[in-house]
């Protein structure tokens, strides 16, 4: 099993959304940081992308899914955090509609997320399916897929607790892939 650690908005010109607060960070500077901690931890076989050269999101896309099959990556995890409303909190996964790995892997990702984090809320796994947000890449790309979004940004002070504690979110994206591995 070979697992790919995409960070999100990593085409040209593109850095995603910012987080609120105090501390300033862009979804691509937060998860750029995170893919190593994740990398650093984990006894699975894997790949960073975080560079797409391409200056469209669908060019971007078909630059990863390329990389995908030429790596013999088996399941992609892409990583984001959430923007919305400044109340607006919690995590989710998203999967392709009609994939049963996507659905699995989501699943793996909310139940260990749901376990170290038991205070925030879960929003569940969510089936995206055509012209939905990340429709694209969850359909585009070889492999089973998740886009990850365990916070929003956006909420100062849910962005502080994550923030404040990296390491727990990356053990928790560690051990989701460890257990989807072996499972
Ligand atoms: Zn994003």
């Amino acid at each position: 099993m070979k697992i790919g650690l995409a960070v999100g908005h990593s085409r040209l010109g593109d850095q995603g959304a910012y987080t609120t607060g105090d501390y300033v960070l862009s979804e691509w500077d937060f998860n750029r940081d995170m893919v190593r901690r994740i990398a650093h931890v984990l006894n699975v076989d894997h790949r960073i992308y975080d560079t797409y050269p391409a200056k469209s999101y669908t060019g971007g896309i078909n630059y990863l899914s390329r990389k995908l099959i030429e790596d013999d990556i088996d399941a992609v995890i892409e990583l984001h955090f959430n923007s919305a409303s400044p109340s607006a909190k919690g995590h989710e996964w998203l999967y392709w509609h009609t994939s049963k790995g996507g659905e699995k892997l989501a699943s793996t990702l909310r139940d260990e997320m749901e376990q170290s984090y038991p205070e925030m809320v879960s929003r569940g796994i969510k089936p995206r399916g055509p012209k939905q947000r990340g429709s694209y890449l969850l359909r585009k790309v070889r492999p089973v897929a998740v886009i990850a979004e365990p916070f929003f940004g956006s909420n100062e002070e849910e962005w502080r607790m994550i923030n404040n504690n990296r390491g727990r979110l990356a053990g928790v994206y560690a051990r989701a892939i460890k257990n989807y591995a072996e499972g």
